[in-house]
């Protein structure tokens, strides 16, 4: 019997509500969705490197005696395991362990561990590695590659990949714009396959997504070109109030852009602009051209961004812009009272608020507006390609679709961009405002941070401020504060003269404003903070940052963080801490950080550091993209894309082809259901 693709997972045996609420987590709702969920990489663990092999920053197979097993007392307690084999010996370390997990390993004679080697003082060690107790000798390893998918918490790779496993031995039926057999080969690649060979393969199905995607955009381009929005032509020149009090002159850049958004926003069709410019090239004060516009109207605009944070300082900078214009600017966040949250509501649906700021919860039925004409999404980048494939606007009973702006830092180089933002118009502020100083950037051994904290006594003496990211390998917001939070006490400690903040996910949405909002105003000298600075956080002032465990981040987001700094008159400063031991990679990526302070520049080098193993891609964290399409790997399909996209287009350039259809269909994101372009 052939099994039904459409059908959900819930249908496969072994699925019950809790690993159904967990695949969903994953965007894993039909067996489809399995199925398209596909390994982010492989890991080669078919053959066990001799220890004396191992070095530090490998990730390997390794197998050998259990020589000790013991737990140790150090600044963390954790369970200690030496391996042996004929050529060396090894450590196996864990610092969450259980009771039972201690026994096994004592009781066991011989253990396979596979994961990454690091100097833990002077022993090679492997921190928490996947493993397996054996009593006598092991087997051979398996020989075929080992699949290692994104899985979320309550969702082991042994479970996943057993479960993806019996999905691929039921027989498919052979859909165009979705071959079953060719995914199940990427799931399960033969023992002889090369990397190469797996490569060409999800290159193929890359195609078919890339070109849904592709159909989608074009679809929705013409279905806009048939819209009809508020037509905003120049008015009262408000605007021209804003460039008089803004306190800088727009750059060259900055007034073309400006003046190719306020050109669309005069047109009887909604607009649908993108914005690209990198970190600091001033993207926000664009958008508040628009909604002056929008308000000169009496219409309404809302923007969003993808964190209260940044909702909170766009609120800042809107209302000192607008409200010497006598425009009124309401913030709405997730956290306001019910009570406030009702008058701030009531604000917006009567019209009262020209510009409404928030998070995605701006998208939510609640919120109803009075005479919405323009929506702004900041940081688009972090909303991601399913949201944009399935994001519906927020329109009031008439027929008009708000004018539509998009910002975002991510450098999309141009041949990309036609591709991918087919349904779009594309503006790029491609030149930084004047007087910017370099941000000079070291790299430094975190074992030097004694050191850094004497420099940074100065710079913070001097009125200047700054970060100290923390960030961890960990992708958990757990440990990430608790780290976080050991650091502000050490620092605090460290600079009793200076007044240090310390802000992490953890925190609730009001103290997290809080602190940002005291670090703007220079209460806070020093700001420790986990990532969660990292989008848009505006604070000229602060001139230097201290990264930690630089090298576990990729380049993107490396360069989003540095981007914090920089921003004022005063020569900033960037250092970079890495531990001993780091690998050759992570030394040729913090190098190109000190190299090069160009998205565009960094973006290409990012790709050309990724290693093999990576063909896939590196998708990086909290960052949604294509099921398997990868732009670093496959933007050379772009042409291709576009090729046979238009080769699929019917009369009237309508995605309505029965290929176009079954792709379209194929493709559809999980929760949206069947996308009819
Ligand atoms: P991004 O493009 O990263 O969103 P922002 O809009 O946050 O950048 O702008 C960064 C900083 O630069 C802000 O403090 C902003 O007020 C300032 N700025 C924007 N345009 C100019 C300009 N033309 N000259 C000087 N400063 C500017
Ligand atoms: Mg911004």
């Amino acid at each position: 019997m052939q099994a039904n693709p459409q059908a959900r997972v819930s249908t496969l045996k072994g699925v019950g509500p809790r690993l159904e609420a967990t695949l969903a987590k994953l965007g894993v709702f039909r067996l489809v969705d399995l199925l398209l969920h596909l390994p982010l990489r492989y890991q080669d663990r078919t053959r066990v490197v001799p220890l004396i092999e191992v070095h530090a920053g490998d990730d390997c197979l390794v197998e050998g005696r259990i020589e000790s097993v013991n737990v140790q007392f150090g600044k963390r307690r954790s369970l200690r395991v030496v391996v042996r084999d004929d050529t060396g010996q090894v450590a196996l370390r864990f610092f969450h362990f259980s009771r039972y997990q201690q026994n096994a390993l004592e009781q066991a004679s011989f253990v396979r561990a596979y994961g990454e080697f690091r100097f833990f003082g002077r022993e090679l060690t492997c921190a928490h590695p996947e493993y397996e107790t054996f009593h006598e000798a092991p087997p051979p390893p398996t020989p075929a590659l080992t699949p290692i998918y994104p899985t979320t918490q309550g969702l082991g790779q042994n479970r996943l990949r057993k479960l993806v496993a019996s999905l691929c031995e039921q027989s498919w039926p052979d859909i165009a714009g979705a071959p079953f057999t060719k995914l199940c080969y990427l799931h399960q690649p033969p023992a002889a396959a090369t990397l190469d060979e797996i490569a060409a393969a999800a290159e193929e199905i890359a195609l078919d997504e890339l070109t849904a995607y592709y159909l989608v955009m074009k679809g929705r381009a013409l279905k806009r070109a048939e819209e009809s929005a508020m037509p905003l032509p120049q008015a009262e020149g408000l605007g021209r109030r804003l460039l008089d009090h803004l306190g800088f002159r727009l750059t060259k850049a900055q007034a073309r852009v400006v003046r190719e958004v306020l050109e669309d926003l005069e047109k009887a069709v909604p607009m649908l602009r993108l914005v690209q410019g990198d970190v600091g090239s001033g993207k926000t004060v664009i958008a508040a051209f628009a909604a002056i516009r929008a308000a000169e109207h009496g219409c309404q605009t809302a923007l969003m961004a993808p964190t209260e944070l940044l909702a909170e300082q766009h609120y800042l900078n809107f209302s000192s812009w607008l409200a010497p214009l006598g425009l009124r600017v309401t913030l709405l966040t997730g956290q306001l009272s019910a009570k406030e949250s009702r008058i701030r509501l009531a604000e917006v649906a009567s019209g009262a608020s020209h510009v409404v700021v928030g998070t995605h919860a701006l998208f939510q039925e609640k919120v109803s507006f009075d005479n919405l004409a323009l929506s702004i999404i900041d940081e688009q980048h972090r909303f991601g390609v399913h949201q944009r494939m399935a994001l519906q606007h927020k329109v009031a009973d008439t027929n008009r679709q708000p004018h539509q702006l998009v910002m975002t830092a991510t450098p999309i180089p141009r041949t990309l961009t036609m591709a991918l933002y087919a349904d779009m118009d594309v503006s790029v502020i491609d030149e930084l405002p004047k007087g910017r100083q370099a941000i000079t950037t070291h790299t430094l051994e975190s074992g030097k941070r004694p050191q850094l904290v004497e420099r940074f006594r100065q710079v913070l003496a001097s009125g200047q401020q700054a970060y100290w990211v923390c960030t961890l390998i960990d992708e958990s917001d757990e440990i990430d504060a608790t780290a976080a939070t050991t650091l502000f006490e050490a620092l605090t400690a460290a600079l009793p003269d200076f007044r240090v903040g310390l802000l992490h996910g953890r925190l609730k949405s009001d103290d997290k404003v809080g602190i940002m909002q005291a670090f703007k105003a220079r209460e806070l000298n020093l700001l420790v903070a986990t990532t969660v600075v990292e989008v848009g956080v505006d604070v000229p002032n602060a001139t230097h940052m201290v990264i930690e465990n630089a090298d576990r981040l990729g380049l993107a987001q490396l360069h989003q963080l540095r981007g914090r700094v920089g921003r004022g008159e005063i020569a900033s400063h960037c250092y970079l801490l890495f531990n001993s031991g780091v690998s050759e990679a992570a030394k040729v990526r913090l190098n190109a950080m000190r190299e090069s302070q160009d998205g565009f520049y960094l973006a290409e080098q990012d790709l050309k550091l990724r290693g093999p193993g990576d063909i896939l891609g590196t998708r990086q964290a909290g960052e949604q993209s294509f099921r398997i399409a990868d732009l670093g790997v496959h933007a050379h399909l772009m042409p291709e894309v576009i090729r046979r996209g238009e080769a699929l287009l019917g009369a009237n350039d309508e995605p309505s082809t029965q290929e176009a259809l079954a792709l379209l269909e194929a493709w559809a994101p999980a929760d949206t259901g069947h996308l009819s372009a």
